[in-house]
């Protein structure tokens, strides 16, 4: 992946911290607690990592996979534009590594409630990874 090239296909300019935060995330499937972010990225500062993770998001880039006991796991987009971010997968919180997955599943996910209409669908799945599941 070329956080470089990404960018500026969004017409964003290229800089440290959004290739530094994009790398990051694009390391594994898995989503990032904010607080490894911080650690990943201490050369930042805080507020600096805070407001481009807040630009990744409206750009498209990045979303916001899992909030929990005030920790929020963040992930990359994989087909998400500016101005619609269409996430027709499923979030998979470990119970034992507390590790966050994005889960990208061959049926689409549907849902219809009478008189109201649904843009999108959040999942939550909680369960054992595999990683955990082979070391029992
Ligand atoms: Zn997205
Ligand atoms: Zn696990
Ligand atoms: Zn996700």
């Amino acid at each position: 992946m070329d956080a470089a090239n990404i960018l500026r296909n969004r017409g964003l300019r290229v800089t440290k911290i959004r290739v530094a935060i994009l790398e990051a995330l694009g390391e594994g499937l898995q989503a990032l607690p904010y607080g490894d972010l911080q650690k990943k990225l201490s050369q930042f500062d805080r507020t600096t990592i805070y407001r481009t993770l807040l630009a990744l998001i409206d750009k498209g880039l990045i979303h916001k996979a899992l909030e929990e006991n005030n920790e929020s796991y963040y992930a990359l987009c994989s087909d998400c534009t500016s101005n619609l971010h269409n996430h027709n997968h499923v979030h998979f919180k470990c119970n034992e590594c507390s590790s966050v997955q994005c889960l990208h599943i061959s049926k689409e996910v549907g849902l219809s409630i009478p008189e109201i209409v649904i843009d999108s669908i959040e999942i939550t799945a909680k369960g054992t990874c595999s990683t955990c599941l082979l070391t029992h």
